[in-house]
């Protein structure tokens, strides 16, 4: 298969991911298996899962070598810009540089093509003919879809009935990179039958998408599952995201003090700040951030143990920082950022002191990504602006103590479907949600009787 930009391996793409396991102090909790306790075993993931990435799930070396068939898809878009906000500096009065890797640029417009296209491809080369996935408002179905559409593989999505019907463009978008996209609850599956007898009028949720998505993979050997963020693997192919800013700083003569990204469930995050993690672990010193919805705040607010990935408790135990798996979280625009959990890398960084975390309300952050698209010209995607807002607060910080740091942040996505978000937020009727502490207690009474 030749695309064009196929000149490679000689361009500037990275030719490895980086692992952070292999450079980590400590070894990371292993994944359990909710019945026995016992550590799970790898191979037990193969129904679902392509070879490869299970592989790379578990792997401990540093450098993992990027195929050059995926190097290939990833040149259509990469390496990504990565851009001085010299206006959005000035508007603030800062002595502060800012910096941001603009992940906006693939064609799906976010960050998470970087690991759909490494998923597909191995998924292609292992045999399977058909990936199924779910998708909330769309972003990891887009990715999913666009990356299909070049590895020849089917593309199944099961997206949340409500956004189906109220955020009909990127389903448009998967449709037109060829995938089938089905609302959820569906007839299709067996778990979809099941939650339509009790409630034909069901709105769905990323939970139910996610158990018949699993269904139809663990149903047919055609037919694999994916999952967007939350792996290890998944943070290992982001590392692309890092790899490129680390080179790219150097060309500007210049080095972050402080990497900021947003979490959901912290693969763009890890993607920027893991390959300069390691520099830190390595004596070099630097703060990294992650951005967290005050709605949704797992980082700040939620406990460090083990837990389902999905509601539906189908998942093996994974150690992370977590609001139960039952807790579901208002419903704020940012829906990327609405996981109860986070991924087990990002939070043992997160434990041993190497990342902090900050909470933040959604208005603050409209706020600023209003500020960051009338001076640097992009309108973020909602979850992108949390990144934006922490960056805002550390480069006001500076003007405060008159220190000239460097701030780089990930601008992992741009809103450009998210305008109906923006409509509200200019119409003054979002609203802020502090989370009560009986709720929080509540979803957390119910986590696996496991330390
Ligand atoms: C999905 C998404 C996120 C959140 O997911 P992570 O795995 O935490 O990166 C953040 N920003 C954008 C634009 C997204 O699409």
């Amino acid at each position: 298969m030749e695309l064009k930009r196929s000149l490679l391996p000689e361009s500037d793409l990275p030719v490895e991911w980086y692992n952070l396991l292999a450079d980590l102090p400590e070894p990371l909790p292993p994944p359990i298996h909710p019945l026995t306790k016992e550590p799970l075993d790898p191979a037990a993931l193969e129904r679902i899962f392509a070879k490869e990435l299970i592989r790379q799930e578990v792997s401990q070396e540093r450098w993992i070598g990027i195929p050059d068939e995926v190097r290939r898809v990833y040149a259509l878009w990469r390496p990504t810009p990565l851009v001085r906000a010299r206006n959005l500096e000035k508007a603030l009065k800062t002595p502060a540089r800012i910096y941001f890797k603009d992940e906006s640029h693939s064609p799906p417009g976010s960050h998470k093509p970087n690991t759909a296209v490494a998923q597909a491809y191995y998924n292609k080369i292992q045999g399977i003919r058909r990936l199924s996935t779910e998708t909330g408002a769309g972003q990891w179905g887009s990715s999913l879809a666009f990356a299909c559409s070049f590895f020849g593989l089917e593309c199944k999505v099961y997206m949340v009935k409500v956004s189906y019907h109220q955020k009909p463009y990127r389903r448009v978008m998967m449709q037109l990179w060829g995938a089938t996209v089905t609302p959820s609850p569906s007839e299709e599956t067996e778990c979809g039958r099941k939650i339509l007898a009790s409630d034909p009028n069901c709105p769905g949720s990323l939970g139910i998408a996610i158990s018949e998505a699993v269904e139809v993979a663990l149903k047919n050997d055609d037919t694999n599952y994916t999952l967007g963020s939350v792996l290890n693997h998944v943070m290992l192919h982001q590392t692309v995201i890092g790899l490129e800013a680390e080179k790219q700083m150097k060309e500007f003569g210049d080095w972050p003090d402080v990497v900021i990204g947003c979490v959901g469930g912290g693969s763009n995050f890890a993607g920027l700040a893991f390959p300069f993690l390691r520099h830190k672990l390595a004596g070099k010193e630097m703060r990294f951030v992650a951005a967290e919805p005050k709605a949704c705040p797992s980082l700040t607010r939620g406990m460090y143990r083990y837990d389902f990935g999905d509601t539906s408790m189908l998942t093996p135990l994974l150690k992370m920082h977590t609001l139960g798996h039952s807790f579901v979280p208002a419903g704020i625009h940012a829906g990327g950022l609405r996981y109860h959990g986070m991924a087990p890398m990002v939070s043992f960084a997160v434990k041993l002191g190497l990342v902090e975390a900050v909470a933040l309300h959604q208005r603050e952050c409209f706020e600023a990504a209003r500020l960051f698209a009338a001076t640097e010209g992009i309108i973020p995607a909602p979850e992108t602006s949390h990144a934006i807002r922490a960056a805002i607060i550390e480069a006001l910080k500076c003007k405060e103590t008159g220190e000239e740091k460097c701030i780089l942040f990930n601008l992992s996505g741009h809103g450009i479907c998210d305008l109906g978000a923006y409509e509200r937020y200019l119409a003054g009727e979002l609203e802020d949600y502090e989370l009560p502490q009986e709720q929080i207690d509540q979803a957390l009474a119910e986590l696996p009787a496991v330390e």
